[in-house]
């Protein structure tokens, strides 16, 4: 493994909390909490994990949602995450979770935000890991449903980033939900809006002109349309690129013809996430040691790709700055290394 990338601190603001479970986790919590699984051992559960299309993905990932039953699951889960973080050097992440998946089947919304934060608080204690949650609307659930969300969410605004728009993308364009994110922003929450994995470069638009998020997620379609990386690369709205996510749902044939140097290249603020890193085998290290091998990004390239992350994340301006130092402090050690 690269020694430059191993030890890279690193930021991440891309990943679903239920997406960071394991197939040992999800094992252990439905042991405790005694839900059945469709798996006769943890062998099975582990093959499940090598799904093959994306309903297979989509079943996994509801299957690991039935699991978590309290705050203290949820904080579990986040540990887990905060751990593996440690471990690969992130030293910053905003994590994607939602409280719809729960309320609709009569559990408390509490919980969610609870465990996450309890989570936050003590990652931060032992390792010095900043970072957060951003709650998710539902797109495919509709604006009404965003709407009750909302009404949580706000109560709870201690305890978040700001909020997001997730699930599946078409078609449900983000000017659906225009006036909601209008509210939210004018409470002074930070929004950011999944545009352009599956959907075309309109919805990036949309996201843009009807939402006014300050990052998109994915983004990767906006190469279609000349206006809009030009927009983009002016504009320098970061764009959270997933790329072993958008291998493993086939949004990208193979990783060699992933646009990330591309996008990269003009002049997008681009940064490298997981998205669902138990899932798609690959937490942040894995991602970008991926691009590394088959996309011709350079050491240079993931220096600039994390200085992205951390102006683009949402740690306060005196966190940037000691993220950007430990940074530059970095950089130093890998020039003197390489004798540059
Ligand atoms: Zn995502």
């Amino acid at each position: 493994m690269s020694e430059f990338i191993r030890t890279l601190p690193k930021v991440e603001l891309h990943m679903h909390i239920e997406g960071s479970m394991e197939p040992e986790m999800l094992w252990q919590l439905a042991d405790k909490n005694k839900v059945d699984l469709p798996y006769s051992d943890i062998e099975a559960l582990r093959n499940a994990y090598q799904f093959k299309d994306l309903t297979e993905f989509v079943n996994l990932y509801i299957q690991g949602t039935e699991v978590v039953k309290t705050a203290e699951d949820f904080y579990t889960l986040t540990m887990a995450y905060l751990d593996k973080c440690h471990q690969q050097n992130i030293i910053h992440a905003e994590v994607f979770c939602d409280i719809r998946t729960y309320t609709d089947r009569g559990q408390a919304p509490e919980m969610v935000l609870e465990g996450i934060a309890q989570g936050f608080k003590e990652g931060k204690e032992r390792w010095g890991i900043t970072g957060g949650m951003l709650p998710c609307f539902i797109r495919h659930l509709g604006v009404e449903a965003a709407i009750e969300d909302w009404q949580f969410y706000q109560k709870h605004q201690d305890k978040i980033l700001g909020l997001g728009l997730a699930a599946i993308e078409v078609p449900y364009p983000p000017q659906l939900f225009q006036s909601i994110f209008d509210e939210v922003r004018d409470a002074g929450l930070k929004v950011v809006a999944h545009a352009g994995e599956e959907g075309d470069a309109s919805y990036i638009w949309s996201a843009i002109k009807d939402l006014n998020v300050d990052r998109i997620d994915h983004g990767i379609r906006c190469l279609d349309d000349a206006d809009l990386v030009n927009h983009l690369a002016q504009s320098q709205t970061p764009l959270t690129v997933c790329p072993c996510s958008n291998t493993s749902l086939n949004v990208v044939a193979d990783m060699a013809d992933h646009p990330i140097k591309t996008m990269l290249d003009a002049g997008l603020k681009v940064t490298i996430n997981s998205d669902d890193p138990a899932h798609f085998g690959a937490y942040l290290t894995e991602n970008m040691l991926a691009v590394q091998t088959h996309c011709g990004i350079t050491d240079e390239d993931m220096i600039t790709m994390t200085q992205h992350a951390i102006e683009a994340s949402f740690a306060d301006e005196a966190r940037k700055q000691d993220m950007l130092k430990i940074l530059q402090q970095h950089r130093k050690i890998d020039q003197v290394a390489m004798g540059r």
